[in-house]
């Protein structure tokens, strides 16, 4: 979501200006149509044996299809689940207990989402052995680094493809390539949330065997995301019922979800390099607005996606910005907004100093946002220099 005119009684409030899509994206048009369409026409069971029952499933099957093509994967390799949080949770703990025997050790970074890094946590207090890297100063990893880890013993190693709070790339390809030549069984999951129809994705012939996605990040409804498994690597479910999904993520479909789901990745798919452009367009604007102002600074500059902008606003506490810049109807966050105020675990796997983490911000872009929006953040971000008490 970008800027809209939002109208309280007969009284026009100012344009709201929303960037914080790292967090969550307003439904695009074409999704919210295929939502109401298929929610007023093909909103039969998936699963009944009547025809009505055979064209939701139908819907459902196209979008696995449609979808497959745009990650150049096989139809068979999707399933559709509520979001990337049970996304991740499948993935993890369906590889986990599905390979008790293989073995104890399992690796992931310091700069995982919640979802992840949870399940981890879960898993060591049951007895696994947990390895969690730290980035180098400037929040990246190699190939190398993680694969060095590796050993017989391992089973899952866990990395996300950008990073959501500062907007980092990991080079997921070659560190799959690297841990299949230390051992070849080990699996190789993927976080690739922040990644998904914003930087391309192809599955076909990489040592990937599990990558996540979720809806709302790309312009479709919250509840609806998907895990992709290779063909051939098997996992447990996480939950026991029906045989829908193969058996693999039970529950009644939604072909409403799916549907819009499929309409919002058609959507960013057909216009992913044309949307890089305008995200790099718009970044370069917020750079050289960010260099006039000696209070700003870059939090991470080099290897990012150019949607995700992490700053610091020396003297100025995220929580408080955010309530200021609230009031002038500008939407940012402080990091990761599962976090809820909580001190970046991201920013502290960097090394920043406290005073810097506690007056980060992460702005995050849509293609709705404009130069002028960013003009506006920094006006205001002025005025708070000059209106608010420095710690
Ligand atoms: N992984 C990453 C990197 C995320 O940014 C998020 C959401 O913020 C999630 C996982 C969780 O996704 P969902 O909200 O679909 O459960």
């Amino acid at each position: 979501m970008g800027k809209n005119n939002v109208t309280v009684g007969v009284k026009m409030q100012k344009k709201e200006i929303y960037l914080d899509n790292s967090a969550t994206t307003k439904i695009c048009e074409k999704s919210l149509a295929a939502f109401v369409d298929v929610a007023q026409n093909l909103y039969a069971n998936p699963e009944s044996l009547h025809k009505k029952g055979f064209e939701s499933e139908k819907v459902i099957n196209n979008a696995k299809k449609n979808i497959a093509l745009k990650i150049n994967c096989d139809a068979s390799e999707i399933y559709f689940t509520s979001g990337a949080t049970e996304s991740n949770n499948l993935a993890i703990f369906g590889i986990i207990k599905a390979h008790e025997r293989k073995g104890k050790k399992i690796i992931t970074t310091a700069i995982e989402h919640s979802t992840v890094s949870e399940c981890f946590k879960t898993l060591k207090n049951l007895g696994y052995d947990v390895v969690e890297l730290l980035p180098d100063e400037f929040g990246n990893y190699t190939p190398s680094q993680i694969a060095q880890e590796v050993d017989e013993n391992t089973v899952l190693v866990s990395t996300m493809m950008v990073n959501n709070e500062i907007g980092s790339i990991l080079p997921v390809h070659d560190i799959a390539y690297a841990i299949k030549n230390k051992n070849k069984s080990c699996f190789f999951h993927v976080d690739a949330v922040q990644a998904f129809m914003r930087l391309p994705i192809k599955l076909k012939n990489s040592n990937i065997d599990l990558m996540s996605f979720s809806g709302h990040k790309i312009g479709a409804p919250k509840g609806v995301g998907a895990l992709y498994i290779k063909k051939g690597v098997r996992i447990t479910p996480l939950l026991y019922g029906g045989g829908q999904q193969n058996a693999i993520r039970v529950g009644t479909q939604s072909p409403e979800l799916v549907a819009s789901f499929e309409a919002a990745v058609l959507d960013k798919a057909d216009k992913m390099s044309q949307n890089i452009r305008y995200y790099e367009n718009l970044r370069q604007h917020f750079y050289d607005c960010a260099e006039k102002r000696d209070y700003i600074k870059l939090n991470k500059k080099d290897n990012t996606v150019p949607y995700i902008i992490n700053i610091t606003v020396s003297g100025l506490k995220s929580e408080v910005l955010i309530h200021y810049l609230e009031r002038h109807n500008i939407y940012v966050s402080g990091g990761s907004a599962c976090s809820k105020g909580a001190r970046s675990h991201v920013l502290t796997a960097m090394g920043l100093s406290v005073k810097d983490i506690d007056c980060a911000l992460r702005i995050s872009f849509c293609t709705e946002n404009t130069k002028e929006d960013i003009n506006e953040l920094f006006d205001k971000l002025d005025l708070a220099k000059k209106e608010l008490i420095s710690i």
